[in-house]
């Protein structure tokens, strides 16, 4: 717990009117895990009241999405859209579709989501929303017309200077191109209230890219900084082959390492000569889960059912980049055992607390995704400037500028690590660089 009576106080009252929230809790857990070495040297903290007010959603929006499926049933679901924290920007972050989207869950991506945007040192504002909407089987007229429907409530609370959403979980190009065509039809201009749009929508090359490539970014900073080191060689395992894993694998293996492993929900694949992100890339054509099919194209390769097991293969470094709570303190232990000194989340809370906790304290290279898997966002951010200013960058420009941020992102964590614990400590210096920047403009924005 907490040495800081404030922050006690704090989380408690926090605990108890949020009790049935964990990932919520979860998040500020380790957000004041942080703050311990700073509110004593910040007295206008607990003076002005920040914790209490950042810890509470500005505004949070919820609607019932009523849509018809193929067979003609009216079905219902529940959607919101959490307003974290917009003092340092018009609120930015994903849409969720999930059977398990709910306000714990959008919380906690909101209140990480406001960090991570400050860490980007783009002028943008924290906010996550979703729907308990399972888009798996679904036709491409189910998802259109239930876009439609879910932005027939939430084109209200949006626009490119207020909140500007984008993807996550279920929700990629398609599903963004049905909700801002229905948007644009609705208020009648074109703007950049979405961002990851597709190409010919006004979407930025390099953003379907930007959060696999700048987890790897990232970590070629931490290999340069505390170890004088590149990919070259290194045994990679990778969580999750979605959007986010995908790309960590192509870049991680451009740059030399080799991917031996990977996942998605229906197991793991554990392949001695590198992970073949071709094959996986064409079995996903037909779905999106295909680990268990790999082995009729590369027998040689280890096929396990069980997700969690690829922390119990021997690696160098471990990327998971499927979901939050992936990694338990028992499979923290076994990826130790087995080796693994540098962990870079590509997902969003993918640690829980204690295995967090546990590799600092084994003095494992660790990277949470507040800083590490910022890239997507940032990009997005880019998407924003060049809808405004109606001009598109080439690939190579993003691509650079994506690497500045990454690098940016380490330096800001690793100084404000430095400068309050005098260590390498990412996870406390992640949320105070990202803390301080919105601290300072709630500041001079005074008591709202
Ligand atoms: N959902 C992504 C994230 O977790 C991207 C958000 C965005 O581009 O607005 O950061």
């Amino acid at each position: 717990m907490f040495k800081s009576a404030y922050l006690q106080r704090v989380y408690a009252e926090v605990s108890q009117r949020y009790k049935d929230q964990p990932e919520f809790l979860q998040a500020v857990e380790e957000f004041f895990d942080a703050m311990d070495v700073l509110v004593e040297k910040e007295p206008n903290i607990e003076k002005y009241s920040i914790m209490e007010r950042i810890v509470e959603p500005e505004r949070i929006i919820r609607f019932r999405v009523v849509w018809t499926d193929d067979s003609g049933k009216i079905q219902v679901n529940r959607a919101m859209r959490v307003q974290f924290n917009s003092a340092i920007g018009p609120y930015k972050g994903g849409i969720r579709f999930a059977p398990n989207v709910n306000e714990s869950i959008c919380k906690f991506l909101g209140f990480e989501q406001t960090f991570k945007n400050s860490l980007t040192g783009l002028p943008m504002g924290g906010a996550k929303g979703g729907a308990d909407f399972d888009p798996t089987g679904k036709s491409d007229q189910e998802i259109m017309t239930f876009c439609q429907s879910f932005m027939s409530e939430l084109y209200a609370h949006v626009g490119p200077n207020y909140d500007v959403p984008a993807g996550d979980f279920g929700v990629g190009a398609r599903e963004i191109g049905y909700m801002f065509g229905f948007y644009k039809k609705i208020v009648n201009q074109w703007n950049g209230v979405f961002t990851s749009k597709g190409i010919a929508s006004g979407g930025s090359l390099g953003r379907s890219e930007a959060t696999g490539y700048g987890v790897c970014y990232f970590a070629q900073e931490m290999l340069r900084a505390y170890r004088n080191d590149t990919f070259q060689g290194k045994r990679v395992i990778i969580s999750g082959a979605g959007k986010v894993g995908w790309m960590a694998a192509q870049k991680a293996t451009e740059l030399g390492a080799k991917v031996v492993a990977m996942s998605d929900i229906k197991g793991v694949i554990h392949d001695e000569n590198g992970i073949d992100l071709g094959l996986i890339l064409r079995l996903q054509k037909q779905s999106p889960a295909v680990m268990d099919q790999y082995r009729q194209t590369h027998p040689e390769a280890i096929f396990n059912p069980d997700p969690k097991s690829i922390w119990t293969i021997p690696c160098d470094i471990a990327m998971p980049c499927a979901t939050q709570n992936e990694i338990y303190l028992p499979s923290a232990e076994a990826l130790v055992k087995n080796g693994c000194w540098m962990v870079v989340e590509g997902a969003n809370m993918p640690t829980t607390l204690d295995a967090t906790r546990y590799f600092v304290d084994k003095g494992i290279l660790f990277a949470p995704g507040k800083a590490a898997n910022a890239g997507g966002v940032a990009v997005s951010g880019l998407e924003m400037s060049q809808n405004a200013m109606h001009l598109n960058w080439t690939f190579e420009e993003v691509d650079a500028k994506l690497k500045q941020i990454m690098a940016g992102i380490f330096k800001k964590a690793d100084e404000a690590s430095m400068k309050y614990t005098g260590t390498h400590n990412l996870v406390i210096g992640a949320n105070i660089a990202g803390f301080m920047k919105v601290y300072q403009a709630m500041l001079e924005q005074g008591t709202l």
